[in-house]
C-alpha cells in the first residue's frame, strides 16, 4: 500500500503545507515522511481542492455504450477533478430497479477511477405514469439517495406529491428536470426575438420557473427536500430565493455551459451547442453567477452528456440534447467565477464537492483535508490552460477553441492517484 506526501500545496487557497496520505486515509505530513515506501508528490505552486463530487452526470451505460461507459465516464471525471459522480437514471434500460442500480455502482467500482452513485428513475421507465420502486433502490446495494426522471419532468402533479412523500421517509431527494411538456413542445432553443430570427422554436423560461413554482410549494407540504437540476433563467432563481426565504428545504444546481455560454452561440446552427435546458441570454448567465456567489445556487452541476458524432454532426433540429462537462467543468469555474474574484476557492470545495455531497448523503466529504477522512483530493494549476477533454468516448466539448484556465495535475481518490501529472492512471488500485 503506497503512502504519499503532498508538499506545499495551497490547500483551498491557504498557504502551503504538507499533507500525508496514508492507507487510503490524510494523515499528519510528519507520518509518512520517514517511510520508505512514501511517494512524494511535489505540489508547489498548485491548489488543492477536495476530491469533485458530481451530482449530475450522464455515463450512458446500459445501452449507450457507443457515446460513454461507466469507465470512461469515470475516467472523464478523474481528469476533471472528480472523485464521485451520481450516474443519471435515463439509460436504457432504465436504472429503475435494485438489479440496475446496484449493477451500475458496481461498473464504477471495478472501474476504479470514482465512486459511482446511481441515481434512481422516479417513474418507471422514466413514462411519468407509475412511481418506480423507490425503497428497493434505496435499500439495495447501491444505497440510492437521489431519484430523477431527468431527461424528463415529473409533470403530474399527484405524482411527483407521492414521489416526494417516499423520498422523505428514505431521507432521499428527488431531483427534478423542470420542464413542462406543454410549453416546450418541439422546442430547440431559447425563446425570443433571436429564436423568431433563425426560424426556431422557442422554449420559453417560464415553462422551467412554473416547474419550480409547483415543486417547491408541493415540497413544502409534505415537508420534504427537493433539489432544481440545471437551473437556467434569472426568473428560477428569483422562485428559489422566495422558497429558501420561506424555509423551504430546497437546493439547486447551475451547469458550467449555463455559466458562460449564450444563446448566440446557436446562429452558428451547430448542434454543439444544442442543450437541454438551452443556453440563454447574457442577463440569465450574469444571474446564474450572482447566484452561485451568493449561495442561492447551491451547487455547479455537470450535466456531462456525451453523445455519438452522428446525432451532433447533422442538421441543428435533428441534433441531440447535451454537451460535455466531467473534463472542464472547473476549469470554467475557475474562469468565470474565482479568477475574477467573485467567489473564493473554499467556496468552490463547497458548491463542487461538501454540498453536493450532503444533498446525495455521500460520506466523507464533510470536512475536506480532516486527519483520518479518506484521502479525496485535486491538485489544480489554477492559471494554467485548460486540457482538452480525452477521457470521454464523445467529443461534444461546447469550449473547444476557447481559452480556459485551470489544469488539473493531480486526482487522489480514497488514498489512491487516479491522475497524475495531468495523465491517467490505466489501473489505480482499489481499496476494499
Ligand atoms: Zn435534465
Amino acid at each position: 500500500m503506497t503512502s504519499y506526501l503532498i508538499q506545499g500545496a495551497s490547500l483551498l487557497g491557504a498557504k502551503a503545507a504538507d499533507l500525508g496520505v496514508l492507507g487510503g486515509a490524510f494523515v499528519d505530513a510528519s507520518e509518512v515522511a520517514g517511510l520508505k515506501k512514501t511517494r512524494v508528490i511535489d505540489a508547489t505552486g498548485l491548489v488543492g481542492l477536495p476530491g469533485l463530487v458530481d451530482l449530475h452526470t450522464h455515463v450512458r451505460q446500459p445501452g449507450g455504450e457507443q457515446a460513454e461507459t461507466v469507465r470512461t465516464g469515470s475516467r472523464a471525471a478523474a481528469l476533471g477533478g472528480y472523485t464521485a459522480v451520481h450516474a443519471m437514471a435515463n439509460t436504457s434500460p432504465v436504472s429503475d430497479t435494485a438489479e440496475l442500480v446496484s449493477a451500475v455502482a458496481r461498473w464504477g467500482a471495478e472501474a476504479g477511477y470514482v465512486e459511482v452513485r446511481p441515481v434512481g428513475a422516479v417513474t418507471k421507465g422514466l413514462e411519468g405514469q407509475e412511481l418506480a420502486p423507490l425503497g428497493a433502490m434505496a435499500r439495495s446495494a447501491a444505497q440510492v439517495r437521489v431519484f430523477s426522471d431527468d431527461g424528463k419532468c415529473v409533470h403530474d402533479s399527484s405524482l411527483m406529491r407521492r414521489a416526494l412523500q417516499q423520498a422523505r421517509s428514505l431521507d432521499a431527494v428527488i431531483a427534478q428536470h423542470a420542464q413542462d411538456p406543454g410549453l416546450t413542445e418541439g422546442a430547440q432553443m431559447n425563446d425570443g426575438p433571436l429564436a423568431a430570427a433563425l426560424g426556431l422554436a422557442g422554449w420559453p423560461a417560464v415553462a422551467e420557473e412554473t416547474i419550480i413554482a409547483r415543486d417547491v410549494l408541493l415540497a413544502e407540504s409534505v415537508g420534504a427536500r427537493l433539489h432544481v437540476c440545471h437551473v437556467s433563467t434569472a426568473g428560477s432563481i428569483e422562485v428559489i430565493r422566495w422558497a429558501k426565504a420561506r424555509g423551504i428545504s430546497v437546493t439547486a444546481e447551475v451547469t458550467p455551459h449555463h455559466l458562460l455560454l449564450t444563446e448566440e452561440l446557436v446562429s452558428t446552427f451547430d448542434p454543439l451547442f444544442k442543450v437541454n435546458p438551452p443556453l440563454r441570454r447574457q442577463e440569465d448567465v450574469l444571474a446564474l453567477r450572482e447566484a452561485v456567489a451568493s449561495g442561492v445556487i447551491d451547487i455547479v452541476a455537470t450535466d456531462h452528456a456525451p453523445h455519438p458524432s452522428e446525432v451532433k454532426d447533422c442538421s441543428f433540429p435533428e441534433g441531440a440534447f447535451g454537451m460535455l462537462g466531467l473534463e472542464t467543468a472547473l476549469s470554467v469555474v475557475l474562469s468565470t467565477l474565482v479568477n475574477p474574484g467573485m467567489v473564493s476557492l473554499k467556496d468552490v470545495a463547497r458548491f463542487m464537492s461538501t454540498t453536493p455531497a450532503a444533498i446525495g448523503r455521500l460520506e466523507g466529504y464533510s470536512s475536506p483535508f480532516a486527519l483520518g477522512e479518506p484521502a479525496h483530493i485535486t491538485l489544480v494549476d489554477p492559471t494554467a490552460e485548460a486540457s482538452e477533454p480525452r477521457g470521454s468516448l464523445s467529443h461534444n466539448n461546447p469550449y473547444r477553441g476557447r481559452d480556459l484556465e485551470g489544469r488539473v495535475v493531480h486526482t487522489m481518490y480514497r488514498g489512491n492517484l487516479t491522475v497524475t501529472d495531468g495523465e491517467l492512471v490505466e489501473r489505480p488500485e482499489v481499496y476494499p
